[in-house]
């Protein structure tokens, strides 16, 4: 008798949900996989433009290249020779300065902290009391300073703060790691945001232990990032065609429901029922909820209120992303750099910009030539304007920090609405107790940047961990 095929439906085709899908369909033949995604196109987040021959990745640019699934997906698709890295004389982040002056970062840091002598003496971001305070940090023994009140997590600030000091707090690790997480130092987990320093502080500190990792002032550095030659839309683009017609747009799932028994649409004893917004209901023998944590609470709720309440609490930022082009010679400054954070001690308001990335000085091929493509970060304080007063912010920014008088030849907005989840502390053990929850509904899953790393590898990752267990 011929094997039943089991049915997998995926609610969303941002990169988890694609990427879910190829995984499965390169693993088994025994099961039929379908995507569906509420909207028109697929690769939420993820979406690249092409406008007046400027390459614009609205959101995310590449990946962490230290990790590695999102390039093994890449070449698994063919992209293996799209696969691009960051322009090496340009390897090196500034931070602006309250007067819009802006000052390179050290050499020699993981994730903001210091871990090269040399670099951090010299370095004008810090003074010398700041400077003793972090060469101290190999000298500190495990859990130096560690409020005993604490569970096992503790927040990123305090962890940076009784390791290295307030000093490279704020000037340092915090505007970065914030940058990273769009959220505040102060409230993120450190477990679930950077356990690997956890780990460091348990083999002898950060400081020796992590310049194993850190590159060499000097010496050719390795990519941190790994993008691709067409935008960060190409490996959507990609995963799309090979999925052919198993992703299906416009249609917004409503509601998953239990089937109790019988036999419908050839589902045998159980499964589910996917509800979509204006078409027949598809019977399916697991589902993989991917997308938002708050989405996914909404489509769990009548299954389990405590596991609904559990993803409705998970903290989201917003945030929104402003491009202006200008002709090279319009800005003096010489754009070494793939851009600059903004610390809170620089910002003048609360609709300040965030960062900047000078897109063209981070990767090749994204401009028309003599021409030069910047990127703004903002916070959700500045998204209540409209896209003229977005775009009459990053000017001012621009004149702020680079003195650029021209009007822009191009500019363009994008906005990313509760889009970025902010890990808290306790999101560990937020996670156990989500995994427990879901227990209790076998053959519903989650994915998604929510529960275990943030990032489009981090996503990728457990896309491949789900269809391995499957
Ligand atoms: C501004 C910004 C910058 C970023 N920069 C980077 C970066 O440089 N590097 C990096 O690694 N990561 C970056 N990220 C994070 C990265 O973009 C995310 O980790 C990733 O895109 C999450 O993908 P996802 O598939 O889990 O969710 P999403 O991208 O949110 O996709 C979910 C999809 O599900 C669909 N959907 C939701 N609900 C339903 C429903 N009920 N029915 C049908 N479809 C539904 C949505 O329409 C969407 O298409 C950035 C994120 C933001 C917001």
């Amino acid at each position: 008798m011929a094997e039943r095929r089991s049915r997998i439906v995926v609610v969303g085709a941002g990169i988890s949900g694609l990427a879910f899908a190829f995984a499965l369909s390169q693993r088994s033949s025994r099961h039929d996989v379908f995507v569906l995604e509420g909207s028109a196109r697929a690769g939420g987040n993820l979406r690249t433009t092409r406008k007046n021959g400027f390459l614009i990745d609205h959101a995310g640019d590449s990946w962490v290249a230290a990790k590695p699934a999102a390039t093994e997906l890449s070449r698994a698709l063919g992209l293996g020779d799209r696969l691009v890295e960051t322009l090496p004389q340009n390897r090196r982040v500034y931070v602006a300065q309250r007067d819009g002056s802006l000052v390179a970062l050290p050499d020699g840091l993981i994730l903001g902290l210091p871990t090269r002598v040399r670099p951090l003496l010299r370095t004008p971001l810090l003074s010398w009391r700041g400077k003793l305070r972090a060469l101290l940090e190999p000298l500190l023994p495990i859990g130096f300073g560690r409020d005993p009140k604490t569970g096992d997590d503790e927040a990123l600030d305090a962890w940076i703060t009784r390791r290295f000091g307030r000093e490279v707090e704020e000037a340092l690790a915090g505007p970065l790691l914030g940058g990273l997480y769009t959220g505040e130092v102060s409230d993120l987990s450190m477990l679930a945001t950077v356990p690997q320093l956890a780990a460091l502080e348990k083999r002898g500190g950060v400081f020796f232990a992590g310049r194993k990792m850190s590159p060499k002032g000097g010496a050719v550095r390795s990519s941190p990032f790994i993008g691709l030659a067409g935008g960060i839309g190409e490996l959507v683009d990609t995963l799309t065609a090979r999925l052919g017609d198993r992703v299906r747009y416009g249609a917004h799932v409503l509601r998953i429901s239990r089937r109790e028994g019988g036999r419908e649409g050839g589902r045998e004893g159980g499964g589910y029922e996917v509800g979509i917004d204006g078409s027949e209901p598809i019977a399916a023998d697991q589902v993989v909820v991917t997308g938002p944590a708050h989405a996914a609470a909404t489509l769990l709720r009548p299954h389990s209120e405590p596991l609904a309440d559990e993803l409705a609490s998970i903290v989201y930022g917003s945030s929104c992303t402003v491009f202006l082009a200008f002709p090279r010679d319009a800005i003096a400054h010489p754009l070494d750099a793939t851009g600059y954070i903004v610390p809170a001690s620089a910002r003048t308001s609360a609709m300040s910009a965030l960062a900047s990335t000078w897109v063209t000085s981070k990767w090749a091929g994204r401009a028309p030539s003599g021409m030069v493509l910047l990127r703004f970060f903002f916070g959700s304080a500045a998204m209540d304007g409209d896209d003229a007063s977005l775009i009459a912010l990053a000017r001012a920014e621009a004149k702020r920090v680079l003195h650029v008088e021209a009007a822009p030849i191009v500019d363009f907005v994008s906005r990313f609405v509760r889009a970025s989840p902010q890990p808290r502390v306790g999101h560990p053990a937020k996670m156990a107790r989500i995994r427990e929850l879901l227990r209790g509904h076998p053959g519903l899953h989650l994915l998604g940047s929510a529960y275990d790393g943030v990032g489009i590898s981090d996503c990728v990752r457990q896309a491949n961990q789900l269809a391995a267990s499957l």
